[in-house]
């Protein structure tokens, strides 16, 4: 990993065993473009016992990092797909990432609820 350009944004070191879960996707075509490469990785998780203010402001400026990666879509995708279940990815935080998981949940509920009675409006007509 290289060295960040703005360390001075950074909150704490990435714990050891959270950090290789980007560099796991070495053959993903999006993760060579990650922003966060050159980046403060640190920015994306959490350390142990953050107190919540420095929980959002860690937050905030890894989103600001995510807002100019030309990759945030597919970073974004990968990251619900997994799931992963830390750090920011794709410019959400995990939190936000349930939400749209759940909302992703509930549309595909309502899409086979529709289907169903689209099949059964067919069948009688
Ligand atoms: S969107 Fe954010 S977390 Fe994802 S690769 Fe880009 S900078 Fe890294």
């Amino acid at each position: 990993m290289l060295q960040p350009p703005h360390s001075s944004l950074q909150v704490a070191a990435v714990p050891a065993q959270r950090v290789p879960v980007r560099d796991r996707d070495q053959d993903a075509p999006w993760h060579t473009e990650a922003v966060c490469r050159r980046d403060e990785a640190g920015l994306f998780f959490a350390p142990s016992k953050e107190p919540t203010a420095a929980r959002l402001s860690r937050e905030e400026a890894a989103k600001r990092v995510c807002a100019r990666c030309p990759v945030m879509v597919e970073c974004r995708e990968h990251a619900l797909l997994q799931p992963e279940p830390y750090g920011v990815w794709g410019g959400l935080t995990a939190a936000e990432r349930r939400v749209v998981l759940a909302r992703r949940r509930r549309r595909d509920v309502e899409l086979k609820n529709a289907a169903r009675t689209t099949g059964r409006i067919a069948a009688a007509g």
